[in-house]
């Protein structure tokens, strides 16, 4: 089975299971594992941070930026189909007692400053007050596509005149750095806190890193153990994530598979894809007459899986584990399926 759902689904290798094996530990809540504290430090020399925390989850990374960066019963300002919008179980609600508003970012997903002004809320005897703005780099749901630098930096500028503090849900920020030719921490050099994935592009079995300032750094450590999400002998898992962060270099390899794979697919009669600028390739099914579900569902018994992500979009997603020539086996699948 070729499995395009998703670049988290891919298996450690023997050097992420060696350096888990070889892993220097400690515990961690003490902040004696030595292995979680390099990862901490090479994770924020990475994004130009000061600071850096190893979380479980992408989702509990964004989870804690929220909540430290916000009062309670403040608005978090958030694009409409950003995945702390959609895909968190509205847990800025449930975690920090904020109220969401939406701007709909174009079609990179991300705010202009016309955006951040006019979803800004003035704290008064009546209104909450806007306590964050999140970015999205990549972005997912628009199919995997980077925000350039000169974006982020007005978006930033904006919130910040209007004393609002800006999150980067980076799950993908390699991604987008490589696509966009930039240093990541010049494109993060605006923002004050990021949530990346070592989980998804990178490989790793698991683990995000949520980095910021010492200060937000500090602050979410207490967070991150409000939630349960305090690990002892974590060098073990944070061990593949020092593999993982070498993986930065290979991404444009992704980003060419989806490449190669868009093209094979929008050469296919009924299907209509977007020249994907990541490792994310969406495809309209609209023209074959199948829905997202019933192509699917035909792709799995030729050896391919994909994602749903609207009634006639699939989404296939590029990894460590697919080369050239599973993109095109996959290609030849869906013909098949079709
Ligand atoms: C995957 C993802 C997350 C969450 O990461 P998990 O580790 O799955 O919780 C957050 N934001 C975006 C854009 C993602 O794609």
């Amino acid at each position: 089975m070729i499995d395009l759902r998703s670049d988290t689904v891919t298996r450690p290798g023997d050097a992420m299971r060696a350096a888990a094996a070889d892993a220097d530990v400690g515990d961690d809540v003490y902040g004696e594992d030595p292995t979680v504290n390099e990862l901490e430090r090479r994770a924020a020399d990475v994004v130009g941070a000061e600071a850096a925390l190893y979380v479980p989850t992408g989702t509990m990374g964004n989870q804690i930026a929220a909540r430290v960066h916000t009062d309670r019963g403040q608005e978090a300002l958030v694009e409409r189909q950003s995945h702390v919008y959609k895909y968190e179980l509205g847990g800025f609600a449930q975690h920090s007692d904020l109220q969401v508003r939406t701007y709909n970012g174009g079609a990179n997903g991300a705010p202009t400053p016309e955006h951040v002004q006019s979803g800004f809320v003035e704290e008064d005897l009546h209104r909450a007050g806007t306590g964050l703005l999140c970015l999205e780099n990549t972005h997912n749901v628009k199919g995997g596509v980077p925000v350039p630098a000169d974006e982020v930096a007005a978006a930033a500028q904006a919130a910040h005149d209007l004393g609002v503090p800006v999150h980067v849900d980076g799950a993908r920020v390699f991604n987008a750095a490589t696509a966009l030719d930039v240093d990541p921490a010049d494109l993060l050099a605006p923002v004050d806190s990021v949530m990346f994935c070592l989980s998804k592009g990178l490989g790793a079995p698991v683990g995000s890193m949520l980095a910021g300032d010492a200060e937000f750094v500090g602050a979410a450590r207490r967070i991150r153990k409000l939630l349960g999400g305090g690990m002892r002998q974590a060098g073990i898992i944070a061990a593949p994530g020092l593999e993982a962060l070498e993986n930065r270099d290979r991404l444009h390899v992704d980003h060419e598979n989806a490449t190669r794979l868009a093209e094979g697919l929008d050469a296919l009669e009924g299907l209509s894809v977007a020249e994907p600028e990541t490792n994310i390739v969406l495809v309209d099914t609209a023209a074959s007459g199948s829905t997202a579900d019933e192509l699917l569902e035909r792709c799995e018994r030729e050896g391919v899986t994909g994602s749903r992500f609207g009634e006639y979009t699939v989404r296939f997603c590029t990894h460590l584990d697919v080369d050239a020539s599973d993109v095109d086996d996959a290609v030849a699948a869906v013909e098949r399926a079709l």
